[in-house]
């Protein structure tokens, strides 16, 4: 088992390690905290979806969300917060590590330089005196971007503390809360009121200020990313001090700033449009290609949600499909239920394909820790054999589309639960976004980019892990959406990854590598004719000079980039809110006087 465990992600190895304790806090880190790593682990794994069966322990205290990972201590910290001067305890520490959720970006902070304001009037003092200083004030969520878009070394001030409930209006349909506030906290507030949010990412661990302002999407095609339903905000800007916008009052400028990636001011308060409570029916389902590319017009057209999983190397596409629940859709559930399956059974292609691996590399494994494996620790730990492999890879591929073909069937639960779902370990991912015709008349292009995709990755050999997602939605009424259009319009977003199953190093490099450029190439060049963007959270800095000039052409002709900067011009002039990554894509803030 030792060799099994040396090769596994540390978040499997903490389930089988037990308890971990934090350290002690620095001068300002808040809340102590002890628990079962296994409950961090399966926490965060529940809070992606459902299909993976993970124990519980009831005695563990609640614990805040999200919880970065330290690479190198395998200690859990809340609110990113990672000490870095780690061994001595008792040390107060000058500097912090600041990760993101997938462990792919990381920045090393002076205390002196990081803000945890616990109210409103502390957010305005912090920013009119980096103002006045020209000091970086980077505004930070939760970190779950998976390019750490929030980052920056020279300064940065976390909302997490200021994250009070201010109102629900049950008249209007609205809820308004600080910034700080977790996705997940604002829809068990809304619960009680019979409300909920118009749409969910896959995981509710982001802040409401974070998952706004960077224009996060779930799936539907008649539902738009969520900026989209944001109604008012209330920011702190360093060039005039704090705002309200409204649609009403200020028009174009609200609509800037509901996506404003952190760059027109520190977003305190939202107010957003909710919808009533409902369940929804989740179909599960395995495709061929070609089915998959014909049905497509007619699932997206029968259903509220839907999005595909395009498993690469296998004919498999997994379609998962959400409705609002009624009589109909629930007899029909009924009468085409599949037979049962134990949990046992259905993990079975991945839990045999493990055991073989280890059988094959000499390795022990466990049957008891083999079997008490979630359905994303037992991806990563195959793929983590011979991740760069394709024939490995193939063979990885193969096990789980067996897995989801007994995993067909049917589901209900209330939709804030079922619109998210487990998106597996520690990954690179890059999402792009493009139009595909309107909501009358879908031109194609969103099965012509998967068929061109699929089929380049399989000629050039590029060891694809599982799955490509693919979602739609319709158009965002703000402009630095990469979704950005009417209601009419039709957009889809695809998603490729790699996972980083294993702790070896030179593993996590060549993985990273082979991402960052061939496969990322691979989907930005299919992309281009569609100007397909990069999801804001999603989008990397681009390794050669060349790939930057493409991107700055292309974002140019996507985004209304010269409005945006004498908007961050005006309200930012000193650039301090910014970081090198938006900088280099969007330049600097033009001041009002060039
Ligand atoms: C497992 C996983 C699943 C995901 N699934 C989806 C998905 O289904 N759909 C999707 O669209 N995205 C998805 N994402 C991306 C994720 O939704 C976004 O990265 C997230 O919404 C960002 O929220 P955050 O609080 O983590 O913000 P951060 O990552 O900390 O910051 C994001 C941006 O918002 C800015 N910001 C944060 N707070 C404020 C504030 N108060 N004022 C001003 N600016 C602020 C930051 O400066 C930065 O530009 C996923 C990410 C992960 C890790």
């Amino acid at each position: 088992m030792m060799m099994l465990r040396r090769m596994l992600s540390r978040s499997f190895l903490q389930n089988l390690n037990g308890r971990i304790v934090p350290k002690k806090k620095g001068s300002f880190r808040r809340k102590d905290f002890e628990l079962s790593s296994s409950i961090v682990s399966a926490t965060i794994m529940l809070s992606c979806g459902g299909y993976v069966a993970w124990s519980s322990n009831e005695d563990v205290p609640l614990i805040r969300f999200p919880l970065s990972i330290n690479k190198s201590k395998l200690e859990y910290h809340p609110n990113n917060i990672i000490d870095s001067d780690d061994d001595d305890e008792e040390e107060d520490d000058d500097t912090t590590d600041v990760i993101n959720w997938s462990g792919t970006h990381k920045v090393t902070i002076a205390n002196k330089n990081y803000w945890e304001p616990e109210s409103i009037e502390e957010v305005e003092r912090i920013v009119k005196s980096c103002h006045e200083r020209g000091q970086t004030v980077r505004p930070i969520g939760s970190s779950l971007s998976p390019n750490g878009i929030a980052l920056n070394r020279d300064g940065m001030i976390s909302m997490a503390n200021v994250d009070k409930i201010l109102k629900v209006d049950t008249k209007n349909r609205t809820i308004t809360v600080e910034a700080g506030i977790p996705v997940r906290q604002v829809i068990e507030a809304l619960r009680p009121y019979n409300l909920t949010l118009p749409n969910l990412a896959s995981i509710a661990e982001q802040q409401i200020g974070g998952f706004t302002q960077i224009g996060a999407h779930g799936t539907g095609k008649m539902i738009a990313p969520v900026d989209h339903y944001v109604t008012k905000l209330k920011i702190v800007t360093p060039g005039k001090g704090t705002i309200e916008l409204t649609k009403e009052k200020d028009g174009r400028l609200f609509e800037l700033a509901r996506v404003g990636l952190g760059c027109l001011g520190i977003v305190v308060e939202v107010t957003m449009e909710c919808i009533p409570a409902h369940h929804l029916i989740e179909h599960t389902f395995v495709l061929t290609r070609k089915d998959a590319m014909s049905r497509k017009d007619r699932l997206l057209k029968e259903h509220k949600h839907t999005r595909f999983m395009w498993i690469p190397y296998t004919d498999t596409v997994i379609v998962v499909t959400n409705d609002p629940l009624n009589q109909i859709k629930q007899k029909k559930a009924q009468q085409d239920k599949p037979p049962y399956i134990s949990d046992e059974e259905k993990k079975k292609p991945l839990t045999d394909l493990l055991t073989q691996l280890c059988v094959e590399n000499g390795q022990e494994s466990s049957v008891e820790d083999v079997k008490e494996m979630g359905f994303g620790e037992l991806r990563d730990a195959v793929l983590a054999f011979d991740p760069l492999d394709v024939a490995h890879v193939k063979r990885c591929n193969k096990a789980e589309a067996q897995f989801w073909k007994k995993n067909e069937g049917y589901q209900i639960r209330p939709s804030d639960e079922l619109l998210q779902f487990d998106c597996g370990g520690q990954q690179w991912v890059y999402e792009v976004c493009f139009q595909s015709g309107t909501q009358e008349n879908n031109n194609n292009s969103d099965m012509s980019f998967m068929d061109d995709l699929l089929k380049k990755i399989e000629e050039k050999n590029i060891p694809a892990h599982s799955p490509i997602e693919q979602r739609w939605s319709s158009g965002s009424s703000s402009p630095m959406s990469p979704a950005a259009g009417t209601a009419e319009s039709l957009y889809t977003w695809v998603g490729v990854i790699n996972y980083l199953p294993s702790d070896d190093d030179q593993q996590r490099k060549d993985i990273t590598l082979l991402f960052n450029t061939e496969y990322t190439d691979l989907v930005r060049h299919i992309g281009r004719p569609l100007k397909a963007v990069a999801h804001w959270a999603k989008l990397e800095e681009p390794t050669t000079v060349w790939k930057a000039v493409e991107l700055k052409s292309l974002y140019l002709e996507r985004f209304p980039i010269t409005e945006f900067n004498i908007a961050r011009g005006i309200y930012d002039p000193k650039n301090i809110l910014s970081n090198p990554l938006l900088d280099l894509v969007l330049g600097k803030p033009i001041q009002p006087e060039s």
